[in-house]
């Protein structure tokens, strides 16, 4: 994972990625008066930049030390920002970040990661807790349901990667979606990911008390097709 990742971030370009993604997250945070986000899933960095730019109060958490390693640093050279960074794992999340927040986001198809249905349920709840009591979950996925359904193309290709980087599904069942990414530099990177069906997230999301949940398609990351490439739960607790 780590040596795929910095090969991502190497060949990211983030001002294409942002055209890519889009206002979509920021534009409902804004609308719901939102101030205080916990970015659970920080990875490289990329959202909790965006959320400072915004001007939001971020707070940039992930289990990996390493990768907030390099957040961090991504902050100073994408416009000098200085992150709030805690290593946390989300299944024990308020025993290691401190406060509420208004919103907690889980973005770039992290929450694929957990492969029982006890930490999905656990990670879940944990968000749940951290949040003020009117506040809201942004999370997204992949259309899970296309490659399980056999409707999703073959190989899809991120333009934003310099040159270009694709992803094929390698492997997919109802328990494992397997990926192999390829890089202009022809290395491969085979990735493991749990098959989230949209509406077993939602589900869950309920389950663990958040009242409404809408789900939209999209941030139209790769291609163009009939169906959305990505979905967004957005969850509110009131
Ligand atoms: N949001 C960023 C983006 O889109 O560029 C990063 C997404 S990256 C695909 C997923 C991140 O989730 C990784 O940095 C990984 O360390 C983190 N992660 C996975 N499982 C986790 C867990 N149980 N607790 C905390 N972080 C976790």
């Amino acid at each position: 994972m780590t040596g795929f990742v910095e090969k991502w971030d190497e060949l990211i370009d983030w001002k294409k990625r942002s055209a890519s993604e889009g206002r979509f997250f920021i534009d409902q945070l804004k609308a719901r008066g939102v101030r205080k986000v916990l970015d659970v899933a920080t990875g490289t960095g990329f959202h909790s930049v965006r959320l400072l730019e915004e001007g939001f109060e971020t707070v940039s958490a992930d289990g990996s030390a390493e990768m907030l390693a390099k957040a961090f640093s991504n902050g100073q050279t994408y416009g000098g920002h200085i992150l709030r960074i805690v290593q946390a794992d989300w299944r024990f999340l308020n025993r290691d970040v401190h406060g509420t927040y208004d919103a907690i986001i889980c973005l770039g198809n992290s929450f694929t990661h957990l492969f029982s249905e006890r930490d999905r349920r656990k990670a879940l709840a944990e968000f749940y807790a951290m949040l003020k009591h009117d506040g809201v979950l942004i999370l997204d996925q992949r259309n899970y349901d296309a490659l399980l359904d056999g409707k999703y193309g073959n190989k899809h290709t991120y333009y934003y990667c310099g040159e270009e980087v694709s992803a094929e599904p390698e492997h997919v069942d109802e328990g494992l979606a397997r990926f192999v990414y390829r890089f202009p530099d022809e290395s491969e990177y085979h990735l493991n990911m749990f098959p989230l069906r949209k509406n077993y997230v939602r589900r869950l999301m309920r389950e663990v008390g958040f009242q409404r949940v809408d789900t939209y398609g999209d941030f139209q990351e790769t291609y163009q097709a009939d169906e959305p490439d990505f979905f967004i739960h957005i969850a509110e607790k009131e």
